[in-house]
């Protein structure tokens, strides 16, 4: 069996609503079921669930997805525990090697999420950040969309990676394989990304697996940049939960751009 047909067989064993109604009450309005969001605390309920498209969406804090992206957040598991504890319960059995995964490529991952982590400190305490939060803040895009999604600044500064890299004593190398860091002719270091937005794209497995950058100057072109090492490390198909998953943040950004460049 396929990544794909577990997560499938899993999403057509379980009724969403029937899910949810364990941690939500809901009620039903026309074809739909309403509730308080259990990801963020509101007056109104602006959570509704769908059962003819199985999915949950709130209005408030952007939280979406089907029932393993419910039951992976509000369980705080990762992807991977919701799905088999999920197929568990649904009684469909998996193999325990299913879940083995190339160790590179995982190596590369854990890699990727420090980066994220990085970029999205640098969202809060660079110097020449605050314009970064000020443009999210003008697009709309909210305080825990952005903690959600653990997006980041890369400063104008060419060398702030670069830097960290050598700080961490990371593996230079391996930025530069990934096409985050490129080497110049003096033999020193240069940051790809450069007066970025940083969103950090997610496989199907919660593993981080690259970065999209979008210009803040708005006269900079390529508009939007993703590094490399996702087309060279990872399967297109195993990005498509990352490209749902930063869905609401892209769509604040008025624009599917960002996404269908990947591809
Ligand atoms: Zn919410």
């Amino acid at each position: 069996m396929s990544f794909e047909d577990l997560f499938e067989e899993v999403k057509n064993s379980y009724d969403i609503v029937d899910v949810v109604s364990s941690y939500v009450r809901l009620k039903k309005v026309g074809k739909n079921f309403v509730g308080f969001c259990p990801f963020h605390s509101e007056k109104t309920p602006s959570f509704v669930v769908s059962p003819e498209k199985q999915i949950f969406k709130c209005f408030g804090c952007g939280a979406a997805g089907d029932v393993v992206t419910f039951y992976t957040k509000i369980k705080g598991l990762t992807f991977k525990e919701a799905l088999l504890e999920l197929a568990e319960k649904a009684g469909i059995s998996v193999d325990k090697n299913f879940f083995v995964e190339k160790k590179k490529e995982k190596g590369l991952a854990e890699f990727n999420y420090k980066i994220a982590k990085f970029y999205h400190h640098l969202l809060y305490f660079h110097s020449s950040s605050k314009l970064a939060r000020e443009y999210l803040e003008q697009r709309g895009i909210k305080e825990e969309t952005i903690k959600n999604f653990l997006l980041g600044f890369a400063p104008q500064d060419g060398r702030v990676l670069a830097g960290y890299l050598r700080n961490a004593s990371e593996d230079l190398a391996k930025g530069e394989e990934l096409g985050l860091i490129k080497r110049t002719s003096d033999g020193s270091y240069i940051d790809l990304f450069r007066g970025r937005i940083i969103f950090p794209i997610f496989n199907l497995k919660g593993e981080c697996v690259g970065f999209g950058a979008r210009a803040l100057d708005k006269d900079v072109e390529p508009k939007y940049l993703n590094n490399s090492g996702i087309q060279k490390y990872f399967k297109k198909s195993e990005i498509l939960y990352g490209l749902y998953q930063s869905k609401e943040a892209i769509k604040k950004e008025n624009t599917w751009y960002f996404s269908r460049r990947l591809f």
